[in-house]
């Protein structure tokens, strides 16, 4: 490579090829496949999603793989070249050994029945593309929607830390070699930068594509379905506290975490998730309970600007009741819209 500086340290170029923005382009297509046409979706639409969905699992399982070190994609990671890796030209692992690397060398587990449901989508992919069809579409779809909710999961859980993670170490990197810069000249460093750049485009990719997903992944009924299903259990002692998100409309965001560490306000459903209690509060206010029925206002119990009137919750979805996104106080009259 040829704009390492010296005393710099060498641009990986491991970076420039994570395969992130197709896989979240396969990704989005096999959504597309799934809530573009009928309901159910007709056997070629079906069919069109299964290719993608697995293109997407390979893509993606096989990025996060590289983020560990590039050579792990090789089929005989021993034989690696990185002017193989860049020439894109190499025999690479099969889906099943991604996914063995990934736990043994990334400490990535994929559960059990996700492993399985890559699996079936794999076989499924394979009669499709062969035969052009396979048994039940019934049980088809179900597979592509169980794989479906893995990648979700995976690419919030697992691959956008990652990038993320990365990210700052390659600003960090950029930053110790260019000591006594000034703030405008940094800046302009970092944009001349090829990592920085193409992992802040990975990451741009990965959010502008979750945050188009959120709003197609409540009509696919199926994944609603199976999905609200799996997250009962973990819904059930917190049914007070959760409403309906304003992105996917399901009931699953659950507010009033209080900041508490690894417990932050996120729907459970598409995984939208705040920084702060505010936030929620007034997207819930306009785009759920709509400006006129409802108001955002100061909690007497907290004094966070968080408490949101006209909210109906998980556990009693037919009463009005007031609830501070921050503390939970439930206020059923309302003191003043301060
Ligand atoms: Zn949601
Ligand atoms: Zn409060």
């Amino acid at each position: 490579m040829s704009n390492a500086a010296p005393g710099r340290p060498s641009p990986r170029p491991d970076l420039t090829f994570t395969p992130v923005r197709n896989g979240m382009d396969y990704l989005e297509r096999a959504v597309a496949d799934l809530t573009e046409g009928a309901t159910p979706p007709s056997a070629r639409d079906l069919k069109y999603a299964v290719l993608h969905l697995q293109a997407a699992t390979e893509v993606l399982l096989k990025a996060r793989l590289v983020g560990e070190h590039w050579s792990l994609v090789f089929k005989d990671p021993g034989s690696a070249t990185m002017e193989e890796f860049q020439k894109g030209g190499f025999k690479s692992c099969d889906t099943d050994e991604t996914i063995k690397r990934l736990a043994g060398i990334a400490r990535v587990e994929i559960p059990s029945a996700s492993r399985i449901a890559i699996k079936n989508l794999s076989s499924d992919r394979n009669a499709l593309m062969h035969y052009g069809h396979t048994g039940d579409a019934f049980v088809v779809e179900a597979r592509a929607v169980g794989v479906l909710g893995f990648l979700l999961d995976f690419v919030e859980g697992d691959l956008r830390p990652m990038l993320k993670a990365r990210y700052q170490d390659s600003i960090r990197a950029e930053w110790e070699g260019a000591k006594g810069l000034t703030r405008e000249d940094m800046i302009e460093l970092l944009s001349r930068s090829p990592e920085v750049v193409d992992i802040d485009q990975e990451l741009f990719a990965v959010d502008v594509t979750m945050q188009d997903l959120r709003t197609k992944l409540g009509r696919i009924e199926k994944l609603v379905d199976q999905r609200m299903k799996s997250l009962s259990g973990q819904l059930k002692p917190v049914l007070h506290r959760t409403v309906r998100c304003p992105d996917c409309r399901q009931w699953a965001l659950v507010v009033a975490t209080l900041g508490k560490q690894g417990d932050r306000i996120y729907c459970r459903f598409c995984l939208l998730a705040y920084d702060n209690p505010k936030s929620p509060a007034y997207e819930y206010l306009q785009h759920v309970i709509g400006q006129d029925n409802g108001a955002v206002v100061g909690c007497p119990s907290c004094d966070s600007r968080s408490l949101v009137l006209g909210v109906n919750t998980a556990d009693n979805p037919r009463e009005d009741v007031g609830l501070c996104f921050n503390c939970g106080e439930i206020a059923e009259e309302v003191i003043n819209g301060e």
